[in-house]
C-alpha cells in the first residue's frame, strides 16, 4: 500500500494542510469563510465520534463483565486499574514541578508583557471561577453520588456522564451472570452483535478522519490568530518558555512513566505501542477531546494492542474520565508559572498541595477541550496564588489543551496494556496493512 493511503498519514496531511489553511486564511481574510464553510465539517467529525460513545461503551462493557469467570476478578481489575491510574497521574505531577522549577517560565516573563496579557484576558477568567466554585462547595462523596445516575436514558443522554453508563453497564453484565445460561444468552447475543456493528461504525468513521481533522486544525489556527497573526505570534513568543516547559514535561513523562510501566508490566516497545494507537493519539490531539476519541482508542486498543476486551471495555471509559496525566502535568507547571509570574514563590508545602489538588482536579476534569483550565482555578485557590493569574496563560491554552489531551489518551491505553498483561489478558500486537 503507498505510503499515502495509509490512514494515519492521512490524519497528519489533513492535520497539515489544515494548519496551512489556517495560516493562509487568516493572511488573506478568510476566517469568515473557514467559519461558515469548514468549521461544520470538524464538528459534524466530533458530534460522530461523540454518538457512538455511548453505546459502545455500553455494548462491549456488557459484553466484557458478563464473560468474566468469577465477579472478584472485576474489583482486583477495578483497584488495579486505579492504583495505576492515580500512581502515573502523582508522578506526571512530579515531573511537571520539576520541570517548572528548574526551568523557571515565570521569572522569565517580561514585566510589559504580563501586564498586557493580564489586561486584554482579564475578563476572561470571571467564568472559569465560577465553574471551579461550584466544583468546590461540592462534597468529597459527590463525586461517587454521581457516579450513580438515576435514570438511565438521562445517563445515556450525555456523554459527559461516562462513568454512569459504565456503572450500568457493569451492572447489567453482572445481572446477565447470575441468570441462567439460556436466560442470558439472548441479551449477551444482542450486545455482542452492538458491538461488532458499532466497531464498523468507528471503521467508517475513521475514513473521513482526514477532512475531519483538516477543518479542526484550521479552525484552531482561525481562532487562535484572528485577524491578525502577528499578535498570535508576539504571544506565542512571550509565553514561549511556558509553552516549552508544558510540551517537555509531557515529552518526559511519556519516554520515563509510560516506558517503564511496559518494562515493568509488559515487554511492548515504546515504538510499537505508538505505531498502534497513532490515529487514536493524533485524534487526541486534533479534538483537544479524550471523550470525544474513546471510541478510537478502544478500536486500537483491542485489534492492535491485543488488549481483551474485558479490559480495555472498563480500563478506557473510566480512563477517558478520570486519567488525565497531561492535564495534571500541565496544572502543576501552569500553577507555578502563574505564582513565579507574579513574583510569589511557593514553599514546599503548597508544591506539595499541588500534588494533591492538581490529582483531583485532573480526576475532575471532564475529557472536553479546556476543561484543565477550568480545574485549574481550584489549584490556584488552594495554594492562594490569584486565580486572575490565568489570564496570563490563556492565550496559548488550545495549543496545550492538544498537547495534553494526546497524553491523557496515551495514558489511558498505556494503562490499559499493564493491566491486561497482569491479568493475563494481553494477546499479541497486530498492525493493519495500514500501519506499517
Ligand atoms: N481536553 C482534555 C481532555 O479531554 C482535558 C483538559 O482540558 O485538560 O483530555
Amino acid at each position: 500500500m503507498k505510503w499515502y493511503r495509509k490512514l494515519h498519514w492521512q490524519i497528519i496531511i489533513g492535520m497539515v494542510l489544515g494548519l496551512i489553511w489556517g495560516l493562509f486564511s487568516s493572511i488573506v481574510g478568510l476566517n469568515e469563510f473557514t467559519s461558515d464553510y469548514i468549521r461544520p465539517f470538524g464538528d459534524i467529525f466530533i458530534t460522530l465520534l461523540k454518538l457512538i460513545a455511548v453505546p459502545l461503551v455500553l455494548a462491549s462493557l456488557v459484553v466484557g463483565v458478563s464473560n468474566l469467570n468469577d465477579m472478584s476478578q472485576l474489583s482486583r481489575m477495578g483497584g488495579k486499574t486505579i492504583a495505576i491510574y492515580l500512581i502515573t497521574t502523582t508522578l506526571a505531577i512530579t515531573i511537571g514541578l520539576g520541570v517548572v522549577n528548574i526551568m523557571q517560565p515565570g521569572k522569565a516573563l517580561p514585566e510589559e508583557t504580563r501586564t498586557s496579557l493580564m489586561e486584554s484576558y482579564g475578563g476572561s477568567v470571571e467564568g472559569r471561577d465560577e465553574a471551579a466554585q461550584e466544583l468546590l462547595d461540592r462534597s468529597p462523596l459527590d463525586f461517587f453520588v454521581d457516579i450513580v445516575p438515576e435514570n438511565f436514558f438521562e445517563a445515556a443522554s450525555d456523554n459527559a456522564n461516562m462513568l454512569q453508563v459504565v456503572f450500568i453497564a457493569i451492572l447489567i453484565g453482572i445481572g446477565i451472570v447470575q441468570i441462567p445460561i439460556q436466560k442470558g444468552q439472548v441479551l449477551i447475543n444482542v450486545f455482542e452483535s452492538l458491538n461488532d456493528v458499532i466497531i464498523k461504525i468507528v471503521d467508517l468513521i475513521m475514513k473521513t478522519a482526514p477532512y475531519g481533522v483538516f477543518a479542526l486544525m484550521a479552525v484552531v489556527i482561525v481562532d487562535l490568530a484572528g485577524d491578525d497573526l502577528s499578535q498570535a505570534l508576539t504571544l506565542l513568543s512571550a509565553l514561549g518558555w511556558y509553552t516549552l516547559a508544558v510540551v517537555f514535561g509531557l515529552f518526559l513523562h511519556v519516554m520515563i512513566v509510560y516506558s517503564s510501566l511496559f518494562k515493568i508490566f509488559s515487554q511492548m516497545k515504546l515504538k510499537d505501542f505508538f505505531k498502534a494507537i497513532q490515529p487514536a493519539v493524533l485524534l487526541g490531539f486534533s479534538t483537544s477531546s479524550s471523550a470525544a476519541t474513546l471510541p478510537v482508542t478502544m478500536e486500537r486498543v483491542e485489534n492492535n494492542l491485543g488488549v481483551d476486551e474485558e479490559v480495555s471495555s472498563f480500563v478506557l471509559p473510566v480512563g477517558a474520565t478520570i486519567n488525565m496525566d497531561g492535564t495534571s502535568l500541565y496544572q502543576a507547571v501552569a500553577a507555578v508559572f502563574i505564582a513565579q509570574a507574579l513574583g510569589m514563590d511557593l514553599s514546599i508545602a503548597q508544591q506539595l498541595t499541588i500534588v494533591l489538588t492538581a490529582t483531583l482536579a485532573s480526576i475532575g476534569a471532564a475529557g472536553v477541550p479546556g476543561a484543565g483550565i477550568i480545574m485549574l482555578v481550584i489549584v490556584l485557590q488552594t495554594i492562594q496564588v490569584p486565580i486572575e493569574g490565568i489570564a496570563l496563560i490563556l492565550g496559548v491554552d488550545r495549543i496545550l489543551d492538544m498537547v495534553r489531551t494526546a497524553v491523557n489518551v496515551t495514558g489511558d491505553a498505556a494503562v490499559a496494556v499493564a493491566v491486561a498483561h497482569t491479568e493475563g489478558k494481553l494477546g499479541a500486537l497486530h498492525f493493519d496493512d495500514e500501519d506499517l
